[in-house]
């Protein structure tokens, strides 16, 4: 887990801090080229969050620098 994640993880409840990770799981940072990560793997935490925003990335499958695409997963994990 990221500092930020252990924080968020300690001050929580265990319910809410339970639900924030399974939903930073659902959002997924996805490559040009196809290969995508969730937000939660990146060390990061999105929570309650809507819309579908683009991060600038460096991808460890084809090694560029490109704007991902963040989008929400449905199915479950
Ligand atoms: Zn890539």
């Amino acid at each position: 887990m990221s500092p930020v994640q252990k924080v968020f993880t300690k001050i929580l409840p265990k319910k809410w801090a339970h639900h924030m990770e399974e939903d930073s799981r659902r959002w997924m940072v996805q490559c040009a080229c196809g290969h995508e990560r969730s937000v939660w793997e990146l060390g990061g935490i999105r929570w309650k969050a809507r819309g579908t925003p683009r991060r600038y990335a460096k991808c460890p499958a084809c090694h560029k620098s490109s704007w991902h695409k963040v989008y929400k997963r449905h199915d479950p994990i």
